[in-house]
């Protein structure tokens, strides 16, 4: 009998633990474990805010090739951006389309395919793209001298956190609670949607606006897209949807999705339900290495 593909879309911190757990529970003389993600490379999402904004020496660590995450003979890493997931009769698989358009067909799927963050933070698909996607930022910030900063979120106040000296040879204005309709990037003034004025503002960064990627669930899996938010989940995350989340909650949501998988997969009831995390945040501050808070 030939084996069925199971299927971690998205090798994030998320993707990746999962992926990590079920080549230790899934029976691999039945199925072929398979990690697709649309980068070759892992990204250290929370590193990001720090190596966009100024050069930083951590920059290589954040990075690592996607290929040793599945150990040999476990199953396989496949690069490839999926534009769509076809379902038959719930639960019974299906199949996903891949830009270009090869299929993989799936017999469980675990959508692991986080978010979409604002530019700066957005590395493109290669590692020489992103390269110098990065570069061009760095070029950007240190030739600025007013940087101005849309969102106050977590994001948002990283960037002057993460680099307090570079951050304080700079003007940094935040705008908060009000919007700015300058696209990211070299500006020369800008003014608010309310009418305030940063005449020498030279530099726009976007802080705001990160939207989970579930719109390839769209059509398959309605039933896990809400109205209001752009995906629900059941506590035993068998909709294929992803909770709103940190990279610190991976461990606790792999160990539910891996044992529930599997247990699908057996025809079982699904042994495992998720009870929370703890929610927190940590902002380095201080001038010399940063303490959290
Ligand atoms: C600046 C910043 C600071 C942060 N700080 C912290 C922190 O201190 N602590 C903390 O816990 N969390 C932090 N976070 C949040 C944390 O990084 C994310 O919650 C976490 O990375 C989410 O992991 P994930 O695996 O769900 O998604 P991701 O890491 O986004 O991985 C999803 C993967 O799926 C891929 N993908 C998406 N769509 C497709 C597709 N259609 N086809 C193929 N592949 C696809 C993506 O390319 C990506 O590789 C921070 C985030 C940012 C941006």
């Amino acid at each position: 009998m030939s084996k069925k593909n199971v299927v971690v879309l998205g090798a994030g911190s998320a993707g990746t633990t999962i992926v990590r757990a079920l080549t230790k529970s899934l029976d691999l003389s039945r199925y072929d474990l398979i990690l697709l993600n649309d980068r070759p490379y892992f990204v250290h999402l929370p590193a990001m805010a720090r190596l966009a904004t100024w050069d930083d020496p951590l920059g290589e660590k954040a990075f690592f090739d996607l290929a040793q995450v599945v150990p040999a003979g476990k199953g396989t890493f496949t690069v490839g951006k999926v534009v769509g997931v076809a379902e038959g009769a719930a639960g019974a698989g299906g199949e996903l389309e891949l830009e270009g358009g090869a299929r993989i067909p799936y017999a469980a799927l675990v959508v692991a395919t986080g978010s979409r963050w604002p530019d700066f933070i957005q590395v493109p698909a290669t590692a020489a793209e992103r390269d110098a996607h990065l570069g061009g930022w760095h070029a950007s910030f240190k030739g600025a001298e007013h940087v101005v900063v849309v969102g106050g979120g977590s994001v948002g106040i990283e960037v002057p956190a993460r680099h307090p000296a570079r951050a304080e040879a700079v003007g940094i204005s935040f705008v908060l609670g009000n919007a700015l309709d300058a696209a990211p990037g070299k500006v020369s003034g800008v003014t608010t949607r309310d009418g305030k004025s940063l005449p020498d503002a030279d530099l726009v960064v976007h802080a705001f606006g990160a939207k989970p990627n579930t719109e390839i669930l769209k059509g398959a899996f309605d039933d896990a897209l809400t109205a209001r938010a752009p995906s629900r989940s059941t506590s035993s995350l068998r909709s294929a949807a992803t909770r709103r989340k940190q990279a610190a909650k991976a461990n606790t949501h792999a160990a539910v999705a891996a044992a529930n998988v599997v247990a699908f997969l057996a025809g079982k009831p699904l042994p495992k339900s998720y009870k929370g995390s703890p929610e927190m945040i940590m902002i380095p501050l201080g001038k010399s290495g940063g303490a959290a808070g």
